[in-house]
């Protein structure tokens, strides 16, 4: 009993505990089991047959698809507002594959210049050896994208809260202006799962990295990729052959016809049976588990994170060794008024900030820390710290540091869920050690 067929109108607290499954039909197991299975027998060969050309849906091999995962599928799809979602081994897997279902050698995509450094790698190397090209422009700018584009434009990619910089950038503007010439916007809402609803805002698909807050625990890697269903991939033909013309691959099938069955899933059907069966970046059941009961207590969870990192980017502003906050409810102006209308009056877990005395002073600030982990994650419930300038950002010139967002004296934070104060006291004694010469 896997789809309990719950009102669309239910809360996301109660879509994260109900969505996707109400109970094993044979055991009544409240939990979802763990499926740690390759294969499932098939009933008679018809049905094997109904399964693999598509005629019915169902279980084949867990590379394709297992009723564990399935869970975690449904539950993020319905939280997302989303008609179909695939989950796949890591966050990293979800953006070369939203962005594979849709483009091969010879297109090309439209990226924002804010996205995470793993991201960029994928776009600015790998994905260019495979003959598809990625075209950065500035996120504030919608123009920007459609400048970029041109008739082998297959898709516009963004980040809705890349950090350092932690800047909302104009998402529905530019979805708006994607659509008018056919063009799907993916967007990585990693940072703000819940806070932000890109796809209420014209995204056509949305994906995680299930590492982060939608795990929550730092327990298990993963990713995910959420099809909207509003997107027309039939309105102009010619420009998503990928999902408009025989696929042959699967015996000459067309993925917007054979998706009509069932519901508008062209790009969510393509995605399964052709770039998981064939790149096979599955995600396995345990992880699922792990991930399906990080969701559980992901709306819960996510109001803790963003009032401590509130409280935190506040004490911060008033600390004299600290030069500047960033942190989206501290942006002024146009960048403010972006993440007032787009996020859910929380202003998510990430709070950067710049240190007076530089790097050195960074470094020292990241090594007397006693409670916050020094790791390059975000999203634990545990509160997580990095200096990106002597980490993450340290191949990059100053030049291409400063573009990026990060001075020397840089320090990112993913506020976790400790009591505020004891966040506050271990930064106040490794702020103090910061400032020693
Ligand atoms: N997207 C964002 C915004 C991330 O922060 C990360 C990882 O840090 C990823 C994607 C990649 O996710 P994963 O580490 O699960 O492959």
């Amino acid at each position: 009993m896997n789809d309990n067929d719950l009102p669309k109108t239910l809360h996301p607290e109660t879509l994260a505990l109900h969505a996707g499954w109400r109970a094993d039909l044979i055991t009544g197991s409240v939990v979802p089991p763990i499926h740690q299975t390759t294969s499932y027998q098939f009933a008679d060969s018809d049905q094997a047959a109904k399964r693999f050309s598509l005629q019915e849906a169902g279980p084949i091999y867990t590379r394709l698809g297992n009723p564990t995962i399935d869970v975690l599928e449904q539950r993020l799809a319905a939280l997302e507002g989303g008609v179909a979602a695939v989950a796949v081994s890591s966050g990293q897997a979800a953006s070369a594959m939203a962005v594979q279902t849709i483009a091969q050698a010879g297109d090309n995509i439209v990226s924002s210049t804010d996205i995470y450094g793993g991201t960029w790698n994928l776009f600015t190397h790998t994905l260019r050896n495979m003959g598809i090209d990625v075209r950065f422009v500035d996120p504030s700018d919608p123009q920007a994208f459609l400048k970029a584009s041109d008739e082998r434009t297959r898709g516009w990619y963004l980040e809705m809260l890349p950090n350092p910089k932690l800047v909302v950038p104009p998402l529905a503007e530019i979805a708006s202006l994607g659509r008018t010439h056919n063009i799907p916007l993916i967007v990585d809402n990693t940072a703000a799962p819940l806070i932000a609803k890109p796809l209420e805002h014209g995204a056509a698909i949305v994906i995680y990295s299930t590492t982060k807050y939608i795990g929550g625990h730092g327990t298990s890697i993963g990713g995910i990729i959420i099809d909207s269903g509003t997107f027309d991939w039939d309105k102009t033909p010619k420009r998503h052959p990928l999902l408009t013309t025989p696929d042959p691959s699967y015996h000459g099938l067309i993925w917007s016809e054979a998706a009509k069955k069932f519901g508008p899933i062209a790009y969510a059907l393509r995605l399964r049976a052709v770039l998981l069966r064939d790149l096979g970046a599955a995600l396995s059941p345990f992880n699922a588990f792990q991930l399906i009961q990080g969701v559980e207590t992901l709306p819960l969870r996510m109001e803790r994170h963003c009032e401590n990192a509130a409280l935190i980017a506040h004490y911060l502003k008033r600390h004299k060794a600290v030069s500047k906050v960033i942190y989206p409810a501290l942006h002024k102006g146009e960048t403010f008024k972006r993440a007032q209308t787009y996020f859910n009056g929380r202003y998510g877990g990430l709070v950067g900030f710049e240190l007076s005395n530089g790097v050195e002073g960074g470094k020292r600030f990241i090594d007397s820390l006693r409670l916050l982990y020094h790791v390059a994650n975000i999203g634990d419930a545990r509160s997580l710290a990095i200096h990106p300038a002597s980490t993450t950002h340290s191949q990059l010139t100053p030049t291409e540091q400063k573009a990026a967002g990060v001075s020397p004296g840089y320090v990112r934070l993913s506020v976790g869920l400790e009591h505020p104060d004891d966040i506050i006291a271990d930064l106040e004694q490794a702020l103090a050690q910061s400032q020693k010469a």
